[in-house]
């Protein structure tokens, strides 16, 4: 359980900043502040506790830092140790741990930005299908699903962004195909949903809504509730 937690927090930060980089010197160089370029020691670098340490500022130049990192560090802890207490309905630990690592930073990074970088898909894409051995990558189905995504987006352009088409089009290949219509049609159940919510509470008219979120709640369900 304590391994899960620093396991979890480790990989959260780290994959975290790699959503938000743009290039690959990201690999080698060590992190710094991006305010005022000072390196950062080992201490400022431990998940949760140097946030709350330092309050959510650095060091040295007391810049604020983004909540966004304790959010997906606690979220991702979370979802790492949940699992041990709450059984997975679809049991299969390595896809869960996969998809928990990656799509809680997109999550946060497409709320924030409504963009999905490529470089995460890809690595989404790449480790599914090592982990899951080719497993559920089946070419007939996989092409047939993938077009009818873009038949869709063609379809509701306005409403939907290509990232999350090619989110559902990588989902689809590394995923069994139950788990895959299950976590679409949840997607759109508990995002329709919470659009109404908004619009009758909040009295705003919503255009465009960051999908991942709601791909990730919806993934989750499937893990948990679906099988
Ligand atoms: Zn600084």
């Amino acid at each position: 359980m304590i391994l899960l937690i620093i396991m979890g927090g480790v990989l959260a930060s780290f994959l975290y900043a790699l959503t938000q980089t743009d290039n690959i010197s990201f690999l080698t160089r060590r992190s710094h502040c991006d305010s005022c370029r000072n390196e950062l020691s080992i201490s400022d670098l431990i998940p949760v506790i140097s946030f709350l340490k330092n309050a959510g500022r650095c060091r040295h130049c007391q810049f604020k830092i983004s909540n966004s990192y304790l959010f997906v560090e606690i979220l991702t802890i979370v979802l790492f140790v949940l699992p041990v207490i709450v059984p997975l309905s679809y049991d299969n630990m390595l896809l869960y741990y996969l998809l928990v690592s990656i799509i809680i930073p997109l999550s946060i990074y497409d709320y924030d930005t409504m963009l999905i970088p490529s470089h995460m898909l890809i690595l989404l894409f790449i480790s599914g299908l090592f982990l899951t051995d080719l497993e559920y990558l089946e070419a007939g189905t996989d092409l047939f699903i993938v077009a009818v995504l873009h038949i869709f987006y063609l379809l509701f352009k306005e409403k939907i962004g290509y990232g999350d088409i090619q989110l559902f089009s990588v989902l689809t290949m590394i995923t069994p195909l139950d788990f895959f219509i299950f976590t679409f049609l949840f997607t759109y159940i508990i995002g329709g949903f919470a659009v109404i919510l908004l619009e009758l509470f909040a009295h705003k008219n919503i255009t465009k809504v960051p999908l991942v979120p709601f791909i990730a709640a919806s993934l989750f369900t499937t893990f948990y509730l679906a099988f």
